[in-house]
């Protein structure tokens, strides 16, 4: 599918004399059209929630956004549940899905009313030792060995460090029933980023038949189960995308099959996507600053791999569209850099695109989830803003960019930056 950018070049003109290049931009009406499809796609499910990974896009204006439509919070860190917290989340609105979790996290969680989604078998005691055992408690599954759907292997959960086996699942709710619990959970995730209407049906049926194992072996009431995050979007025009809608009927199906045919129908499901309530929605748009003419042509632009590591990090591909030049032929080929000291700093390498000129606005897509929030600030590089473009096309500044006062304002009691910091 031709990929096309949800902001013309001349919105961007002007958002830039405001705010100047680079910087995240997110599609407000994109973003409720979608989590609206995903909110009809479960409806089915009375108790259906959708907790929105908070590490793919941590604004709380953007969140808000997907609150309006029942959407809570799914924290794994001490800022995360902060963030929460800020934006009036209690209880049933975050679940704490963290890992090797310290132990003043727990007893934030535990504080804010979270559900507690345990990694480990011995957090079981560690979370006792702090706050005792709730009375609605949740652990997570790692089946080990591969994850396949249809004989193609989509990740292999027995060499990830989440989760506990399921022999350590059936001794934990036991002792977790003894301790206090009442209400269980259940999550898994087990690949990531999937390009396939199938995932969330086939990691339910595996979920759905060990619910009604944990029911038999432990007595145990199973409230929710909980499908995490992992489905995906085209990243790639040639992909093909997800459609929320078979999804949702695909994993009804397999509902029906399993839980309620075992008399289990009360089940409330649960999900934690990231990137596919915010990845298409969001994007990086940068200046062309530089051309390069040497043994390859390069276009070095003013943003770098610290405001979207994902290409740096696993050679992701990012599509980029050069804005007003949308119908023009890709005939140039192109690696797309920024700044950094290191060659991986590339967000295209050998990229056909239409001839760029200096000035020109690239936009690339897919920048929504796991964008911005995994930044960082190599070679000294400042975060950069995010942008809000609302429904009715006026835009509005939901972070403003980092400046060298925040880069250096961890050191603390050396005064040697001030004079500098007020030039
Ligand atoms: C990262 C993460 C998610 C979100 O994953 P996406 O691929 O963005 O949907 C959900 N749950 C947990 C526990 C995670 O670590």
């Amino acid at each position: 599918m031709e990929k096309k950018p949800f902001v013309t070049k001349s919105k961007i003109e002007e958002i830039a004399e405001q705010y100047p290049t680079p910087f995240h931009i997110y599609d407000e009406k994109g973003i409720r059209e979608n989590a609206a499809r995903v909110k009809e796609a479960f409806s089915w499910n009375k108790g259906f929630k959708e907790y929105f990974a908070v590490k793919a896009t941590p604004n709380p204006f953007l969140i808000n956004i997907l609150r309006e439509y029942g959407c809570g919070v799914d924290c794994s860190s001490m800022t995360e549940l902060m963030l929460a917290d800020a934006i009036g989340c209690r209880g049933e609105d975050i679940m704490f899905s963290s890992n090797d979790t310290p132990a003043e996290e727990f007893i934030y969680a535990d504080k804010l009313g979270a559900t507690i989604n345990l990694d480990d078998f011995t957090h079981i005691e560690f979370l006792d030792k702090l706050t005792g055992i709730p009375e609605t408690i949740s652990c997570r599954f790692n089946p080990g060995g591969y994850f396949s759907i249809a004989n193609s292997i989509m990740d292999n959960p027995g060499d990830a460090k989440y989760g506990f086996t399921k022999e350590q699942l059936i001794e934990g709710f036991k002792i977790l029933k003894d301790k206090g619990a009442k209400h269980f959970g259940i999550h898994a995730f087990l690949a990531s980023n999937t390009v396939t209407n199938d995932y969330y049906p086939e990691l339910a049926r595996i979920l759905f038949e060990l619910a009604v194992e944990l029911r038999d072996k432990t007595g145990c009431d199973i409230k929710f189960i909980n499908l995490s995050g992992g489905v995906g979007i085209p990243y790639k025009p040639e992909d093909e995308p997800n459609d929320i809608s078979v999804i949702g009927e695909g994993v009804r199906r397999v509902y029906e099959e399993v839980l309620t045919a075992n008399g289990m129908g009360d089940v409330a499901l649960y999900t934690e996507m990231g990137r596919f309530m915010m990845g298409p929605y969001g994007a990086l748009v940068t200046k062309a600053a530089h051309e390069k003419h040497t043994y390859k042509e390069y276009i070095g632009c003013d943003a770098c791999a610290c405001n979207l590591m994902r290409p740096a990090m696993y050679g992701a591909y990012h599509h980029i569209t050069v804005l007003g030049k949308e119908n023009e032929p890709c005939d140039y080929k192109y690696d797309i850099t920024g700044s950094l000291c290191e060659n991986n700093d590339k967000f295209a390498v050998d990229r056909m695109l239409p001839k760029i000129d200096l000035g020109d606005y690239l936009f690339i897509h897919d920048a929504g989830a796991h964008g911005f929030s995994m930044g960082y600030n190599y070679n000294g590089k400042l975060r950069s803003a995010e942008i809000l473009l609302k429904e009715d096309g006026d835009f509005e500044l939901i972070r403003r960019a980092e400046t060298p006062e925040d880069y250096f304002a961890t050191f603390d009691s050396l005064g040697i930056f001030d004079g500098i910091l007020k030039k």
